[in-house]
Order: C-alpha cells, then sequence, then structure tokens
C-alpha cells in the first residue's frame, strides 16, 4: 500500500541510468555502513552533486553508474534505516518494489 492506501504498483527504473538520476527518483541513499538514509535535497553541479539528507548530512556524490552507491541501490542492499531520518513505510513499500531493468 502506498501512502494514499491505493495497491503498490511496481515502479521501473531504468538500470543504466547515472547514480544521480537514480538518487533523483529513489530518494534514499545507501551509506557505506549499510544504513539507508532519506535523501532531502540534491544539488547538482555537473557530474557532482551535494547530497543532503534527512538526518542533515551532506556530502558530495559523483555521478556513476559503477559506483558502490548504484550497485547497492540497484541490489537494494542495505542493513537498516536511519532513525533520524525516518524514512516512511510507503517509501520502503516503493523501494522494495522498485524493478531495475533496461
Ligand atoms: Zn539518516
Amino acid at each position: 500500500m502506498d501512502k494514499n492506501g491505493k495497491k503498490e504498483i511496481a515502479r521501473y527504473v531504468n538500470r543504466h541510468q547515472s547514480l544521480l538520476n537514480m538518487l533523483d527518483k529513489i530518494k534514499l541513499w545507501p551509506a557505506r555502513s549499510g544504513v539507508l538514509h532519506g535523501i532531502r535535497q540534491i544539488d547538482r553541479r555537473g557530474s557532482l552533486a551535494v547530497v543532503t539528507t534527512h538526518c542533515g548530512e551532506r556530502f558530495i556524490v559523483r555521478d556513476s553508474r559503477s559506483s558502490r552507491a548504484a550497485r547497492w541501490l540497484r541490489g537494494r542492499r542495505h542493513a537498516g534505516t536511519c532513525r533520524a531520518c525516518a524514512i516512511p513505510a510507503w517509501k520502503l513499500a516503493k523501494y522494495a518494489a522498485t524493478v531495475f531493468r533496461g
């Protein structure tokens, strides 16, 4: 179920697109620690972006299809979610229902 109580429909994301485009769509950040954070803002500066999480962390992400973050996003790899980010259940359900294809 999504936030409006509708049945969850699979979301399709092209797996070959760049990391920053995926982040724009998914709005979740898989940290190296394995914790999944919610993204508050993405400021793109060419091939880089300044990502701000809901828990207040800010860091620079380099656009790449093959980076660890891109791989982890496609694999939906994470071990727990950030408490401070308080990612809503519907967003996690949408992530779980995301199909990376193409
Ligand atoms: Zn967080």
